[in-house]
């Protein structure tokens, strides 16, 4: 268990997101938000495939294609020349690097043959397509299984955002644990009410794990909960688990609340249930009413932190 400690969050990035010009055609895809705003939080470690696959700028732009076997190669698009063989001669470089500086997330540039995580075409001979991830993002997100990656598409979209981001930190904070026990069953009652939103079963088993009961060496207990734990923050919260995880957590100041206030409570969490509130409002709620009554026990919980820090 290799454990080294950050400031911030690191997030591996295609270069021409940051504004590198680094494109086939000397362009760049900068997003400003991603410079002016997610730079503030966290250290870019940015990379270009096709700039370590020696093929400078300007270069022929290149596209996926679907071989007989049903394996999925690269190659220009105006002269047709394979290139697959340069992606298995230069991943390692990238990989290293990332490997090196402990990345806690991966942005990819969407539709890219070398960086998109999904929804590249590849077409073979036959006009037969398949939707596939970039060669290069295929072998990172076999080496690296449980880093949060979301391509420059998604990223735009507010809560797609916030999930990937929710996903950063939390891999950020596991890392920069001591490996102890003691900090593991921090982690997890801090992250409680997060992960009962994602799955109540995964949520015990992750509990059991870090309780240790069977006294299993440390290196295994962190792997098995790592793994569980970003499976878990994986899969869509549901909205019945955010309301039982916000009633769980009421049920520590209701000796505190008028019955008006439980009324409205009431109320506030079924306006969310039917889609009529959105999922913050009840949450900054309850958020306000721990701080009002001085419930301790609450006021540390991942599930009040803001996306970014503020
Ligand atoms: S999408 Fe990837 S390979 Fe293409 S220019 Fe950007 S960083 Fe380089």
């Amino acid at each position: 268990m290799s454990r080294i400690k950050k400031d911030k969050p690191r997030i591996g990035i295609s270069a021409c997101l940051l504004g590198q010009p680094v494109r086939y055609n000397r362009g760049q895809t900068h997003q400003k938000w991603l410079t002016r705003e997610l730079s503030r939080h966290v250290d870019f470690i940015p990379f270009c495939p096709e700039m370590e696959m020696g093929l400078g700028v300007p270069r022929e732009e290149m596209h996926l294609y679907l071989r007989n076997d049903g394996s999925v190669g690269i190659k220009t698009k105006r002269t047709e020349k394979d290139m697959t063989h340069l992606v298995e001669e230069n991943y390692q470089k990238i990989h290293d690097k990332l490997l090196t500086s402990m990345p806690d997330g991966l942005i990819l540039m969407r539709k890219s043959p070398s960086c998109a995580p999904s929804d590249v075409v590849a077409m073979g001979e036959d006009q037969k397509i398949k939707f596939t991830s970039g060669l290069f993002a295929e072998k990172l997100m076999q080496d690296f299984p449980h880093l949060p990656i979301i391509d420059s598409g998604k990223i735009q979209n507010e809560e797609l955002r916030e999930i990937f981001l929710k996903k950063v930190w939390a891999h950020f904070r596991f890392e920069n644990l001591e490996p102890k026990i003691s900090q593991l069953q921090d982690f997890h009652k801090r992250y409680k009410f997060v992960l009962l939103e994602h799955h109540q079963i995964k949520m015990r088993q992750l509990g059991d794990l870090a309780a240790n009961r069977n006294n299993e060496q440390i290196h295994k207990i962190f792997e098995d909960y790592k793994s569980l734990f970003f499976t878990t923050l994986s899969m869509p919260p549901k909205t019945g688990n955010r309301i039982d995880s916000m009633a769980h957590i009421l049920g520590f100041i209701k000796k505190d609340l008028s019955s008006t206030d439980k009324i409205y409570m009431a109320e506030l969490l079924n306006n969310f249930k039917m889609g009529k509130l959105p999922y913050q409002v009840p949450l900054h709620i309850i958020k306000f009413l721990i701080h009002k009554y001085d419930i301790e026990y609450l006021k540390d919980h991942y599930i009040f932190s803001p996306a970014l820090p503020s």
